[in-house]
């Protein structure tokens, strides 16, 4: 038993199919790449295990225990989006902390932990900045440590570079594959760009069409025929 198991998933829009069959798992402090084609299906899977939106069948498992009748609140899993999702409105310490507050966390906690996780990000002179005062690579940071301070026990993240520049990019990859194995957090990491999958993985999971068509480290894929 991995520390997270997938198995049998299928998920449909009315009559339209969107994966078949989907299995795989990722071990403790892994960081699991889902490679493939935009449209594949890649981001309707993060959001079933998630919980952002229900499964047909099959199942998912954490830490032995399947999580697909629970809520997303209560499956204490992270995600990170393309579009970094923060609060136009929040400073960056307010958006960071606002899981914590829906949680009811008392303050003193709420503020370390906040501090913390800015810390992570190396966004801890940024606190008191808004969303448009930072750039798209600091934004996804933000994103970032949003998810990081609640702790969550799987780490999802949804094409996170993919609205970024080529310099940012690679800085911000590295920055969260630190971090990823600073906090030996399990991460499951959508992406279209092979280049990013070869460079930041544990292992690979080939997406084409709603199917996994093949699975493993980046050597094992990429020298075999
Ligand atoms: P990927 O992340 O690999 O680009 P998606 O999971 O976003 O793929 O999309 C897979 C397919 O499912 C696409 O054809 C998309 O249009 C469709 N789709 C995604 N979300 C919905 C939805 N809520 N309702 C209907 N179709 C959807
Ligand atoms: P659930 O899968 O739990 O029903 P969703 O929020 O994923 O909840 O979707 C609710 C409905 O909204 C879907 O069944 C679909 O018909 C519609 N929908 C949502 N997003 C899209 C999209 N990107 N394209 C087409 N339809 C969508």
């Amino acid at each position: 038993m991995s520390y997270l198991n997938v198995t049998q998933l299928n998920k449909s829009y009315g009559p339209t199919s969107i994966f078949q069959d989907i299995e795989f798992s990722a071990e403790e402090g892994e960081l699991v790449t889902l490679l493939g084609p935009s449209g594949c299906g890649k981001s309707t899977l993060l959001r079933c295990i998630a919980g952002l939106t229900s499964v047909d069948s099959g199942r998912i498992l954490l830490k032995g225990e399947d999580i697909v009748p629970v809520t997303p609140q209560k499956r204490a899993i992270g995600m990170v989006f393309q579009s970094y999702a923060l609060f136009p409105n929040m400073t960056v310490e307010r958006n960071v902390a606002f899981g914590l507050k829906m949680q009811k966390l008392p303050a003193a906690e709420i503020q370390q932990r906040v501090a913390e996780a800015l810390e992570l990000v190396e966004l801890k002179d940024f606190a008191r900045r808004y969303p448009h005062q930072l750039s798209g690579g600091q934004c996804q940071r933000v994103a970032l440590a949003r998810s990081l301070v609640t702790r969550p026990r799987l780490l999802l993240l949804d094409e996170p570079l993919s609205a970024l520049d080529a310099r940012i990019r690679r800085h911000l990859r590295d920055q969260i594959r630190r971090i990823q194995q600073e906090l030996n957090l399990t991460t499951l990491f959508v992406t279209h760009d092979q280049e990013e999958a070869l460079t930041m993985s544990d292992r690979i999971v080939l997406m084409n069409k709603g199917k996994i068509v093949q699975s493993g480290n980046a050597e094992a894929l990429y020298t075999q025929p």
